[in-house]
């Protein structure tokens, strides 16, 4: 009975914002249209979009989805992915891949979930064309130098429809960029011509 246990659910976890702690799922208006600032950075010759800065109550719904697998968060970072989307032009958006473990920890890839809500939104089209080649360690706690040896050659990528097709890179948190320079390598390498990302949060 998915309704009663829903219930149960709501009376054990009540969902609040998890910047105010108002009632509302993840994010209550106000606090989303505090935290959503979009902002960029390069990331090598990639113009990266971010929604937020990774911090306070972005920060809050990021970990609740990363670490804690609540997936009522999906909502409000598919608006935040959106809004970073919108500084961006090419029709196509690539997700980065989870890795090997995080996929069978969590049984799904919530990124390209979220890719999914922004595409919608934004009027772009998912394209899921990366993958990984090789087992590539986590990357917390793993110097800048560190993560760039650990990702590189990682993935691969299918070829596009069309040579020299445009695309922006999806990813969520952006910290050292190294994921997403491995996915413009990749992408580069299968024809594609990756010159913007968009993000969900920079770490600045
Ligand atoms: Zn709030």
């Amino acid at each position: 009975m998915p309704s009663l246990l829903a219930a149960t659910l709501d009376l054990v976890l009540p969902r609040r914002c998890l910047g105010c702690a108002s009632p509302a799922e993840a994010l209550c208006r106000r606090c989303l249209a505090t935290v959503c600032r979009p902002r960029s950075r390069r990331v090598g010759a990639l113009s990266v979009w971010g929604a937020a800065e990774y911090a306070g109550a972005v920060q809050e719904v990021l970990v609740a989805y990363k670490e804690r697998d609540r997936r009522d968060v999906g909502r409000v970072l598919g608006v935040l992915l959106a809004a970073a989307l919108e500084r961006t032009s090419a029709a196509v958006l690539v997700p980065v891949p989870p890795s090997a473990a995080a996929l069978r920890r969590r049984g799904a890839d919530p990124l390209r979930a979220i890719a999914r809500r922004a595409a919608r939104i934004t009027g772009r089209q998912v394209r899921p064309v990366l993958r990984h080649v090789r087992p590539v360690l986590d990357s917390v706690g793993l110097t800048a130098a560190e993560r760039a040896t650990n990702l590189a050659g990682a993935m691969w990528a299918r070829a596009p429809d069309v040579p020299g097709q445009a695309c922006v890179i999806v990813d969520d948190i952006v910290t050292t960029g190294a994921t997403l320079s491995e996915a413009r390598r990749a992408l580069r390498a299968a024809g594609w011509r990756p010159a913007e990302a968009a993000a969900i949060a920079l770490v600045t």
